[in-house]
């Protein structure tokens, strides 16, 4: 007989015994277990998982090929593995695995028991069961050991991962890798704290901190809000360490990382890490939350929007939202004059003057805000909303009417296939006609049976809409909505931005009808969070209808308004 051999060494294998630790070993042992049964070991069938878990099931090359050799039929008789541990150590999986070897015709041999390991008699059974569980029991334990060691790192001060910006790793002799200030980042990570505290956007710090030449954190390429707003958040820089975050944890049978809710984390005072004090913590801190308050809510506290870091910045509405005309920029808020007014205008003119582009009309922030809420005020109008969403259920409903059609000419176009394949089998039953032809014949027919039985499953399959529902529900959550958008800036821009397809596109104009900015805009319900409106939006052809018409006749601010820089 033909002997397969599978060996697998884990990573959380490293107390176990002798066995366990070395796949080679495993191997010699099941050769020469093999050999003394009077078997052949083919080297071919020498399958070996290294450093694998044995709750991995998906990534486990080793043994993905041994269950490929496995069809059409083994071309080994017998599985030698050490014990059933390293076929897996789940209870789940592991049985199921020896139940498929055994399926195949292979039966598995222990050659530390020297006995089988199968499903096929209650003893063996019993035992193959246990076993699994006293496994997966141990797995757990390893588990847990991992976790206890990182902790004692963790609370002797040694580095439990990649290096923190703002510290160096070093060695002292203990065995564990410490964690030292390093006083040039530090000095940086202090100065970002400082420009925070005192007022400085999260991009303000990060051109300040390249201004200034301080080199960025070693995982981003240069300094951004986003870097300095992580750098913000870590705890050791007042002196605290926190670790598991996150939990390895197996998920249909491969390895996934799972985040632990923020009271599992552990902590831990680190004074030798303090590079903040927490005073400058603290007002940096209140500064963020104040910030995190502005994210857009329902009524019911769902999160409608989250704010960019525009959103938060900005103190205008429309800034990077609005965009000029002529030459596609932004429009952004600039303080003009002794009384330093807010005011709108093109930021490529601004940056570039007339040779940038030739729009240099300004137009006052608060002129420019109140047209554009006043017109997305109107258009989330319960009335309405609940129209347009009706108009577009009524298209989708015309359209299903067309798809009943659909439906009957295909039923019958399959009741005439039907036929005609039984006619071609007939004859072929009956010897009329050569049987090339006819089967090349009833071939075309079971292809166009399969394409239309394709056709009636989709068909069916389309879903009924509640047009009166829906649009109660959009015009429910448009009324929400309608609330945020009188709220502080950095509500009202998500919201916005959430209406509008595209950006707001202004144009400026100077006529008759005086100088100011028209616009158009073209409005979306389906970022309002009603799950059907996007099932209205996605089925083909009907974006258009779900649109909301914000185009109204160029909404024009008079007024004098303008006036050149
Ligand atoms: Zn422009």
């Amino acid at each position: 007989m033909i002997a397969a051999i599978y060996a697998r060494k884990s990573t959380d294998d490293s107390d176990r015994n002798e066995e366990a630790r070395s796949t080679t070993r495993q191997v010699e042992r099941a050769t020469e277990y093999a050999h003394a049964k009077g078997w052949t070991v083919d080297p071919r069938f020498v399958f070996v998982d290294d450093a694998v878990s044995g709750a991995e099931w998906k990534h486990r090359d080793g043994w993905n090929a041994l269950l490929a050799a496995l069809e059409p039929r083994p071309p080994f008789g017998v599985l030698v593995v050490s014990e059933l541990s390293r076929i897996g150590r789940d209870t789940v999986r592991t049985p199921a695995a020896v139940l498929a070897l055994e399926e195949a015709g292979v039966e598995v041999r222990s050659y530390l028991s020297d006995a089988p390991i199968t499903l096929a008699d209650e003893s063996g059974e019993i035992s193959t069961v246990f076993n699994s569980l006293a496994a997966s029991f141990e797995r757990r334990r390893a588990r847990q050991r991992t976790r206890d060691a990182l902790e004692r790192r963790a609370r002797a001060g040694a580095a439990t991962g990649r290096r923190t910006y703002g510290y160096q790793h070093a060695r002292n002799g203990d065995g564990y890798v410490h964690q030292v200030v390093d006083e040039a980042e530090a000095a940086a990570v202090r100065q970002a704290f400082a420009l925070y505290a005192d007022g400085a956007s999260l991009a303000g710090v990060a051109r300040a901190l390249t201004a200034r030449g301080v080199p960025p954190p070693p995982q981003s390429p240069a300094w951004s809000g986003g870097a300095v707003r992580d750098l913000l958040r870590r705890t050791m820089y007042r002196g605290e360490v926190t670790w598991g975050k996150r939990q390895a944890i197996m998920r249909g049978g491969t390895a996934a990382l799972k985040h632990r809710a923020e009271a599992d984390w552990i902590t831990a005072p680190a004074p030798g890490l303090r590079i903040v004090d927490d005073d400058l913590w603290a007002r940096v801190h209140e500064r963020l939350g104040a910030v995190g308050a502005t994210f857009a809510r329902r009524r019911d506290g769902r999160l409608l929007g989250r704010p960019s870091g525009e959103d938060v910045e900005s103190r205008y509405l429309l800034s990077g939202i609005a965009a000029c005309s002529i030459c596609g920029a932004s429009l952004v808020g600039k303080l003009r004059g002794p009384d330093r007014t807010p005011y709108y205008g093109c930021v490529r003119r601004h940056k570039a003057g007339p040779r940038g582009c030739r729009n240099g009309l300004l137009i006052r922030q608060d002129v420019l805000d109140a047209e554009v809420l006043g017109v997305l005020v109107r258009a989330l109008d319960p009335k309405i909303v609940a129209e347009a969403v009706r108009g577009a259920v009524a298209d989708l409903q015309a359209d299903r009417a067309g798809a009943v059609a659909r439906r009957a000419a295909v039923a019958a176009d399959l009741g005439q296939v039907a036929a005609r394949e039984r006619r071609l089998l007939d004859a072929l039953v009956d010897g009329d006609g050569t049987a090339e032809a006819i089967r090349g014949r009833l071939r075309e027919e079971l292809a166009r049976r399969d394409a239309l039985t394709a056709e009636l499953t989709r068909l069916d399959l389309e879903p009924a809409i509640d047009g009166e529902k829906l649009a109660q529900d959009v015009a429910q959550r448009a009324q929400d909505v309608r609330a945020v958008l009188g709220r502080h800036v950095a509500q009202a821009r998500q919201i916005v931005r959430l209406l509008l397809v595209d950006r707001l596109v202004c144009e400026p104009c100077d006529d008759a009808g005086g100088r100011g900015y028209a616009f158009r805009a073209l409005g979306t319900y389906r970022k309002l969070g009603v799950p059907a409106v996007e099932r209205l939006g996605n089925h083909g052809g009907h974006t258009d209808a779900c649109r909301v018409g914000l185009s109204t006749p160029p909404a024009r601010a008079r007024r004098p308004v303008a006036r050149r820089p």
